[in-house]
């Protein structure tokens, strides 16, 4: 199955120049490495987010003799795997469980991916603020109580052990009163992600190469995969897309995925004073048992993250107008929640592309002639592309397992209808929850 045939000119970049609070707390990075002049590789991987970075880590380990190189438009960190709000999950049941086998099979890929990452985070000492605090779902009002009784059934059924928590629990956690109740289980972990992904980029090994700053322009199959970037160009003699829905716009995997935008603010340290507004366990990550919630975070060095607002993401651009509204979305939600923090500053405001399948589906493996896939969709998404990435290398090297055979059996994405269908159907569904389950936001 040949891959492609001539050339492929890249439609759309992610260098957007959308910011990313969690990499602007960090101190400024070293000089990145571009693709400049002709890197010939065995491998070429384009994106090192947790798809990318896992595949290349692992496929290093497993072939030392084998060269990769690792082509990032961004710097690593700063993409979406590390704007995200930090849960690497190794349980999720958001909505519920509908189907008891997906459930599983999801569960059991989680959580390999996070065995993968705490090995290496630990490893490597990468500093990230990792830590072991599992995570809170939660309901402010009736419609979230209806969702959170779907997230236990769920846990249920999976023989996942948690806790229901009272209005008074979570406020000695949280310091607020505005939830009525939550669901806590222990298990996941809570990560600075920015900080996570660029310690991932760099302690790859040592045949391993990262690119950055150096988007990928056009593809040609010729001499295997040749990527153009500005200055230069890599030659493949494979190529893996790690590049989540921008894979889209080099002509691969159009209408499989539903892409998704939400939006994060993070604020300032809080002072000590207002440290005394935000409850008793120096930290805390809130998941909403409802859609229209608010994904929420107290990290360890005392800032508050306010990640909501969904947007149908098809343009992968974010306007100011749809940043500031967002914005003000956030300012909302951290005044309902502790009034006192009310004016507390954020130091950014960003937005990010999440992917969804119409059934749960995946996107794994070749795909043509040397051209393979790893993308990640639905829950739990860093757990999930992460051991999707070190599964893939895991394939191609031999290496049986049961959880590569789970994850073989995961089926295509299925196809999507195109725009403006999909567009109706998307904007609808955010439409609804924001109507139904207005007061969990
Ligand atoms: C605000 C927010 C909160 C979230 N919270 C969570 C959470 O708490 N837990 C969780 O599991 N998930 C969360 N997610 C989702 C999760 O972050 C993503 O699904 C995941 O990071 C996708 O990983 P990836 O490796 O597939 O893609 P990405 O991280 O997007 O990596 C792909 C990389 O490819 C690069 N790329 C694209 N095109 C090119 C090109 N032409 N040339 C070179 N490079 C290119 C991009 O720059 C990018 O860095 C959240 C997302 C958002 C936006």
């Amino acid at each position: 199955m040949a891959a492609f045939a001539g050339v492929r000119k890249v439609r759309r970049l992610p260098n957007d120049g959308v910011r990313n609070g969690w990499y602007e707390t960090l101190p400024p990075p070293a000089q990145a490495r571009r693709v400049a002049g002709t890197v010939t590789v065995d491998w070429a991987v384009i994106g090192a987010g947790a798809c990318g970075l896992a595949f290349a880590r692992r496929l290093g380990e497993l072939r030392p003799s084998d060269s990769v190189a690792v082509v990032e438009a961004m710097r690593v960190g700063y993409g979406t795997s590390g704007r995200n709000a930090g849960f690497m999950l190794s349980h999720h049941s958001h909505g519920g469980i509908r189907d008891i086998q997906v459930g599983r099979r999801n569960d059991r890929l989680f959580s390999t991916g996070l065995a993968y990452l705490r090995e290496t985070v630990l490893h490597h000492q990468i500093r990230c603020d990792w830590s072991d605090w599992g995570q809170i779902y939660v309901a402010a009002a009736a419609e979230g109580e209806a969702h959170l009784r779907a997230v236990a059934e769920g846990f249920s059924a999976l023989d996942v052990p948690f806790r229901q928590i009272d209005r008074n629990a979570l406020e000695e956690i949280t310091g607020t009163r505005f939830y009525g109740r939550g669901v806590r289980l222990q298990g996941s972990a809570l990560v600075q992600p920015a900080a996570m992904m660029r310690g991932l980029g760099r302690t790859l090994p040592a045949n391993v190469d990262l690119y950055e700053d150096s988007p990928v322009l056009e593809l040609r199959a010729e001499d295997g995969f040749r990527l153009i970037c500005p200055d230069g160009a890599v030659v493949g003699r494979r190529l893996v897309l790690a590049n989540h829905v921008f894979a889209e716009e080099m002509g691969f995997m159009g209408r499989r995925i539903v892409p998704i935008a939400t939006f994060a603010s993070l604020t300032r340290p809080l002072t000590d004073d207002e440290r005394q507004h935000v409850g008793g366990e120096g930290q805390f990550g809130l998941l909403p048992a409802s859609p229209n919630g608010s994904t929420v975070r107290l990290t360890l060095d005392g800032r508050i993250l306010m990640r909501n607002t969904l947007w149908y993401a098809r343009k992968k651009r974010f306007a100011g107008a749809l940043i500031a509204s967002a914005e003000n979305h956030h300012r909302e939600s951290l005044r309902e929640r502790w009034p006192a923090l009310a004016g507390v500053e954020f130091v950014a405001t960003w937005g990010g592309i999440m992917g969804f399948t119409r059934n749960e589906g995946g996107v794994f493996g070749e795909i043509g002639d040397g051209l393979y896939a790893v993308l990640t969709t639905d829950a739990a998404p860093m757990t999930r592309g992460t051991a999707a990435g070190k599964l893939l290398a895991e394939h191609i090297c031999g290496i049986d397992s049961e959880e590569l055979r789970i994850l073989l059996s995961v089926p295509r994405a299925a196809m999507l209808p195109p725009d403006p269908i999909l567009r109706f159907l998307a904007e609808r569904r955010i439409r609804k929850f924001e109507t139904t389950d207005a007061a969990e936001r």
